[in-house]
């Protein structure tokens, strides 16, 4: 077995769903065939020794990334997202329904979305698929075709051709997902809250604060895990931003309901306090809150009540972030971060005494299981060899311009991050990100292990 090896990577440091420790990996037609030792005696065509200041870590898995392409393009793109998942270390994104257009809530809308994808990813690619009001009979055709769920709101999205759905409709389309035991992802914020919230509207963040109360997104989050428990339906909250439903969600847990959830690293970052009036950057929905409310995400990480970290990359073109008048009320809502999710989590875990391991569990392992994709996120016998060689102790400074998003606005512009990505690995190949694109186009992996 040693003698027909492709690669051998040999780390100091590597990360494996069991800690981080001395290792070597063997890579045999893009899987890991081998994880060993480090002294072991496995030769390959190609031997990698890692430099000192590097660990080898399973490539990161964002589970939440809306590329908008076809049909937004200007705003991102499967050619851009994709070179700036890898320059950030991450293998595999996976695609949201809404933004492009159209959006993907019927095959045709996920071929075209596939078409799309395949000739310009130099990441692999998975797609969420949507549920909307009217395409509840569209659900089981796209999870047949390996969609990993479908993605809801229960407010006006942003966009007029993705509509929410109303409490009947939810509860209609949780019905018919559980029929074929699928995942939905909701967008929990409560829309009757919200109309009754304060206007958002001028530079004042905190005014902007007001207007997507915590109240709306505890409410939302409420009735969704009521709807789990009385259709039993797998479902999944979107962007946790009110530390309030963190109780919520650990007594529907104890109760047996099929409920995860998610974070985003600029929730575990960045603090209203902070946000100067007219930063429209830093606009997402939910929004960003107190600093307070952060240290509790970070405690709900800890506790394992909230699962994964993901960055919901959701850019948009300059003129719409209404950065000339910085007016809280008209600017887009998403916050462009896809190539910096590794870097400024790993930034802000180990100020807090996390280790790199939590962080290959909130951002590869975790979202990996999340979006149905078996063959990655971890580094271990029977995965694709997807990697990151991460330099921790190595820091930059966000430039804005020099990322490879579309649009160079972003609220991480200027800060110092901490964990430089200085490789990137696909099924066994370092990513060349001025050569032919490699990426693939991913399907859930059924629950039994079979491709759907
Ligand atoms: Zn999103």
């Amino acid at each position: 077995m040693s003698r027909d090896l492709d690669v051998v990577i040999r780390a100091a440091r590597m990360v494996t769903p069991e800690g981080e420790r001395a290792g070597a990996v063997g890579v045999r037609d893009g899987e890991i065939v081998a994880v060993a030792p480090i002294a072991e005696d496995l030769t390959a065509t190609r031997v990698v020794e890692l430099a000192d200041d590097e660990v080898l870590m399973p490539g990161v898995v964002d589970a939440h990334v809306h590329v908008n392409d076809p049909g937004r393009t200007e705003w991102e793109g499967f050619a851009s997202a994709t070179r700036a998942a890898a320059a950030g270390g991450v293998t595999t994104i996976v695609d949201m329904p809404l933004n492009s257009i159209p959006p993907t809530c019927d095959l045709p809308a996920l071929d075209l979305k596939r078409k799309t994808a395949a000739s310009q990813a130099f990441v692999d690619v998975g797609f969420w698929g949507g549920a909307i009001p009217g395409n509840v009979a569209e659900l089981r055709t796209l999870h047949d075709a390996g969609v990993s769920g479908f993605k809801c709101f229960l407010l006006h999205s942003g966009v007029d051709e993705f509509p929410p759905l109303d409490a009947d409709q939810l509860e209609q389309a949780m019905r018919e997902i559980r029929s074929f035991d699928g995942l939905l992802i909701v967008h929990a914020e409560d829309a009757h809250a919200i109309e009754h919230a304060p206007a958002a509207g001028g530079g004042a963040y905190e005014r902007f604060l007001h207007s997507r109360p915590r109240g709306a997104e505890n409410l939302a989050i409420a009735q969704v895990i009521e709807l789990a428990r009385w259709t039993g339906c797998r479902v999944h909250i979107l962007h946790v931003s009110s530390s309030d439903v963190l109780a919520m969600l650990a007594s529907a847990r104890r109760d047996g309901v099929p409920i995860t959830a998610e974070t985003c690293p600029h929730y575990l970052t960045f603090a209203a306090e902070e946000i100067p009036d007219g930063a429209t950057q830093y606009k997402c929905c939910p929004p960003i809150r107190e600093a307070t409310n952060r240290e509790l995400l970070w405690e709900g990480l800890r506790a394992g009540v909230i699962d994964m970290v993901v960055t919901d990359h959701s850019p948009s073109t300059p003129d719409l972030k209404a950065l000339d008048t910085g007016d809280f009320g008209v600017a887009w809502g998403g916050i462009s971060s896809l190539q910096l999710g590794l870097s400024a989590i790993w930034t802000e875990a180990r100020s807090r005494g996390f280790t790199l391991a939590d962080v290959a569990r909130w951002m590869s392992e975790a979202p990996a299981r999340h979006a149905g994709l078996s063959r990655k996120g971890q580094i271990e016998v029977g995965h694709d060899a997807d990697f990151c060689v991460l330099a921790p102790d190595d820091s930059y400074v966000v430039d804005a311009a020099k990322l490879h998003h579309k649009n160079a606005v972003t609220p991480y512009h200027g800060r110092s991050l901490a964990g430089v990505v200085r490789e990137t690995w696909l099924r066994g190949e370092k990513i060349d990100i001025e050569a032919a694109p490699q990426g693939r186009l991913l399907s859930r992996v059924t629950r039994e292990g079979a491709r759907p």
